[in-house]
């Protein structure tokens, strides 16, 4: 069927179908949240995609990376437009109270069972990214060249990109013309934001085990205590952003874990620390881990310790840097669908993306975006009372809780007007 609005406007055309398949989309969205995955087991979740993907006529390749999944479907000649969603989940307990709030359980690297949850936000991305491809698979009439879907494991280990690259994404569907993606961020739901350049930090995970000289709790003087030596590089690490980063420099130095000892009589042998460390230049990120390793070493020679610690790089995002032409033209398609003052720019953002690798791997253009997720009232409100922090629960957070009506149709339509924004014309263009 042609209508007039197919003619003048495929986006219009191709969204007619977004308030009949909202409902299957929202109670989508909640089963994956209900049964999130920790990074490289999302296998019930890969499940899902590849089943719907294979229902909507998508040629679909499982087991990509590990637990990746790529669909391909092809309407004659034109771009490739390759399309990501990420799937994995956070060991973090949930404590939202929803009525599909996760209660499962997963095994970590660290082979330890614990709570999972989908804290970043990752269900909301499948779920979007499948809205998308029903419009897109439901309207070919409207658009031409080829849709690549990637559903991507492990982008909380920064490592589920790179995994699907090495095992042949690249091969499989050949160069695409850009790699779009998008992330749900604290923001009002039909807000979309999008910054050219650096934009997202890279970021580097260390895990650092410092050694001491055990003995009994009431005898300190027999030993070398790694509680406190530890304590105090935790305190001067705090020196590094404040002290040696120029104030127009960007840095972050967090220590997300520490843990040492058994008991309190008992002054033990080591204590680990790991430590998270963003930056959005290569220069600052040097001075930032070589001040680490100088702080560390320091803090054990102060302490007297037997034994230098080890530093061991665990992981590495590198710095997303966004495509500028890419990000006009599809920012463009944003601005005319959702409206001018809901397309911001969110200045540099200190979380990390693997997304980058999927560009730089293949040499194709990269434009990500956020879009909102908070109930436009509430957000308002917190705005107006200065209480953002508490009331608009951010990514990472155990009361993370995007509101599901309206973020699951912008997300949706985000995705639909990005891919047409790169898509070539359809018979009834
Ligand atoms: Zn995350
Ligand atoms: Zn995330």
């Amino acid at each position: 069927m042609t209508s007039d609005s197919a003619r003048s406007e495929p986006l219009t055309h191709v969204l007619e179908r977004l308030g009949g398949i909202s409902p299957r989309l929202e109670s989508l969205y909640k089963d994956l949240h209900a049964h999130p995955e920790l990074s490289f087991a999302e296998t019930r979740t890969a499940g899902i995609v590849a089943a719907e993907l294979k229902q909507l006529g998508f040629a679909v390749t499982e087991g990509v990376g590990r637990t990746g999944v790529v669909g391909v479907l092809s309407q004659g000649e034109g771009p490739t437009v390759l399309l990501r969603a990420d799937m994995d989940g956070l060991p973090v307990e949930e404590r939202t109270g929803l009525a599909y709030a996760s209660s499962a359980t997963g095994v970590g690297p660290d082979g330890k069972e614990g709570p999972v949850m989908h804290a970043c936000g990752h269900d909301m991305h499948v779920t979007c990214l499948l809205g998308a491809l029903d419009l897109l698979a439901g309207a070919r009439d409207s658009w031409s060249g080829t849709v690549v879907a990637v559903f991507q494991p492990a982008e909380e280990l920064g490592t589920g990109a790179q995994a699907m690259v090495d095992d042949g994404l690249f091969d499989l569907v050949g160069v695409p013309d850009v790699v779009l993606g998008q992330h749900v961020a604290p923001v009002p739901a039909g807000v979309i934001g999008c910054r050219p350049g650096p934009a997202m930090a890279g970021g580097d995970t260390l895990h650092v085990r410092m050694f001491g000289r055990g003995g009994h709790g009431s005898r300190p003087e027999m030993t070398v205590d790694p509680v406190v030596m530890a304590a105090s590089t935790v305190m001067r690490l705090q020196t590094v952003v404040s002290r040696e980063i120029a104030g127009s420099e960007t840095a972050v130095v967090t220590v997300g874990a520490i843990h040492a000892g058994t008991k309190d009589n008992i002054i033990p042998d080591e204590a680990e620390l790991k430590l998270n460390v963003r930056s959005f230049t290569p220069e600052v990120r040097k001075t930032v881990l070589d001040a680490i390793s100088r702080i560390v070493r320091a803090e054990a020679v102060a302490s007297g310790a037997d034994r230098e610690p080890e530093i061991e790089l665990v992981a590495s995002f590198p710095v997303l840097v966004n495509d500028a032409d890419a990000v006009d033209r599809t920012m463009g398609a944003m601005r005319a669908h959702f409206g001018e003052a809901a397309v911001i720019d969110p200045g540099v953002v200190t979380g990390s993306e693997d997304v980058g690798y999927l560009a730089a791997a293949s040499g194709a253009a990269l434009c990500y975006w956020f879009f909102g997720g908070a109930d436009p009232a509430v957000f308002a409100e917190a705005a107006r009372n200065g209480t953002l922090g508490r009331d608009v629960p951010a990514n990472h957070s155990p009361l993370f809780a995007p509101v599901v009506g309206p973020t699951v149709g912008a997300g949706v339509r985000a995705m639909t007007a990005a891919a047409l924004a790169w898509l070539g014309a359809g018979a009834n263009g």
